[in-house]
């Protein structure tokens, strides 16, 4: 297959040929959680997004260093650039040590990951275990001249840094926009200008995670971590940087600023974002009350929820869209997406009750040539799900004989379905799974005892063949005789 893999470069704006800096080696950095509170629907998509990214990559040979940092410093809301950070205003509240506040919710994001299927990354820092590396960051910039020091906290100029490179590239805004667009909270700032951004801050006598410095007690500024931690694990120059769209500005716009200033260029190839998810056309909003969590969504637990829906519909849902789409939940596309999984499920499972034939009338090379000129086409999943249903179709034929396949071709098939719906979409049989072990386990038990069945029926052991029929019944397991064979499901 001679296509490529292409994805789209928010820097550039335009879908460029995927060429990794130091082939077959792919270094990919995604902002992660910040841990100070449940994980909620917010954090599924860029979740759901990346692993696919890093499953497609892997599967196109590839060997990622996959790092996604846990934000357990807390980032300091970037209009309240002077206020409390989170984790410590939720520690200072419970009477809890800040830390365990983190580990509490990094447990929870990472429960919610598992059921999302989504992979464990590579590398997975905390910014708090990374002051050092930080701190050096921030002193390199003071080097060359692109901060300053007031007070005991250390600013970015950015007036000094766009004379020599320019800021806002990533996100296209000039300077003025920025100043048109600053709300400057209260007058006490030690800044010199409302849009210089903090590398330092000094912390208030009441603020209880805060570290040693060279400039005062404080704690790094809210974009030092990525910088700072990328750098670390995958170089100075690295393949791609990823995340949510709210987070371009400034979160990255802030983190080209940093590691430009440091080391005289920016630190990744491509920038990749993730479209937003709303609800019900509205974003969703602790104040506007549809803040759903992962847990509510999957028990159901939520008024705006008509029904629980599963982690795997949840996934489905979220690779049922282009990435760089806007995504609008509401209970209708979610019962939508639960058939569609379904239907998608029960043709995988109808590829293990065709019977081969002499010859072919389908080409499984056309389902992989469809999939992957679609995850070719910057990660493209509803076509390749499209053209999965397509196959599903075709499957049913091959099930009732309006349509033949070899032994060889329908091991092909198999290979080509589970490879892209389990592997790379990274779906997972939920009702197999709640059935006792998945299909890897039932499956091959219930084929060995009908195969015994078969053995017993052309023996005219009549009293064996029923005997294991009904006790398939009795499990659960419905099987339907047919002229050649049976078939069979689970009830
Ligand atoms: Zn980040």
């Amino acid at each position: 297959m001679e296509t490529k893999f292409t994805l789209y470069n928010t820097l550039t704006r335009r879908k460029e040929e995927f060429e990794p800096i130091n082939p077959p080696h792919v270094g990919m950095y995604v902002c992660g959680p910040t841990v100070y509170g449940d994980p909620h629907l917010g954090h599924a998509r860029p979740a759901v997004t990346f692993d696919l990214l890093f499953r497609y990559l892997r599967s196109l040979g590839y060997k990622v260093r996959y790092v996604r940092n846990i934000t357990d410093v807390g980032h300091l809301e970037h209009d309240a650039d002077e206020g409390e950070d989170k984790i410590s205003k939720k520690a200072r509240l419970e009477q809890l040590e800040p830390m365990e506040v983190a580990h509490y919710y990094t447990e929870r994001y990472h429960r919610a990951m598992d059921a999302l299927n989504v992979l464990s990354p590579s590398i997975e820092p905390h910014a708090s275990g990374h002051i050092i590396e930080q701190i050096a960051m921030v002193r390199e910039i003071l080097d060359n001249g692109f901060a300053y020091e007031s007070n005991g906290s250390v600013y970015f100029d950015v007036d000094k840094y766009n004379e020599k490179y320019r800021y806002g590239r990533l996100s296209g805004r000039n300077l003025e926009d920025i100043v048109a667009n600053t709300r400057e909270l209260d007058g006490q700032s030690d800044k010199r200008r409302s849009y210089d951004f903090a590398l330092w801050k000094k912390a208030a006598p009441e603020h209880i995670m805060r570290w040693p410095s060279p400039w005062s007690d404080g704690f790094p500024g809210w974009h030092m971590e990525c910088s700072a931690m990328s750098a670390k694990y995958l170089g100075r120059r690295f393949d791609i940087h990823g995340g949510g769209m709210d987070l371009m500005f400034p979160h990255h716009e802030c983190e080209i600023a940093q590691s430009t200033a440091a080391q005289g260029y920016d630190s990744a190839k491509y920038w990749v974002h993730n479209n937003m998810i709303t609800i019900n056309g509205r974003k969703m909003g602790k104040s506007l009350g549809n803040f759903i969590t992962l847990e509510e969504l999957f028990a159901g637990r939520h008024e705006l929820l008509a029904q629980p829906y599963s982690p795997m519909t949840i996934r489905f849902f979220v690779l049922q869209a282009h990435y760089r789409s806007t995504l609008d939940f509401s209970n209708e596309a979610l019962q939508a997406a639960e058939k569609g999984l379904d239907r998608l499920m029960k043709g995988v499972e109808a590829l293990e009750k065709i019977r081969p034939s002499a010859d072919s009338t389908v080409d499984p090379s056309e389902l992989e040539t469809r999939c992957r000129e679609a995850l070719d086409d910057d990660l493209n999943s509803p076509m390749a799900i499209s053209a999965l249903f397509d196959w599903v179709r075709v499957i049913n034929q091959l099930v009732e004989g309006q349509q033949r396949i070899t032994e060889a071709d329908l091991e092909r098939l198999r290979g080509i379905v589970h490879r892209y719906v389990f592997e790379i979409l990274g779906l997972r049989d939920e009702k197999a799974a709640a059935s006792g072990g998945g299909r890897d386990l039932v499956t091959p038990l219930v084929e060995l005892l009908l195969g015994m069945r078969q053995t017993a029926k052309a023996e005219k052991n009549w009293p064996l063949a029923d005997k294991i029929r009904d006790g398939l019944t009795a499990a659960g397991i419905r099987v339907k005789d047919r002229k050649d064979g049976c078939d069979w499901e689970i009830e």
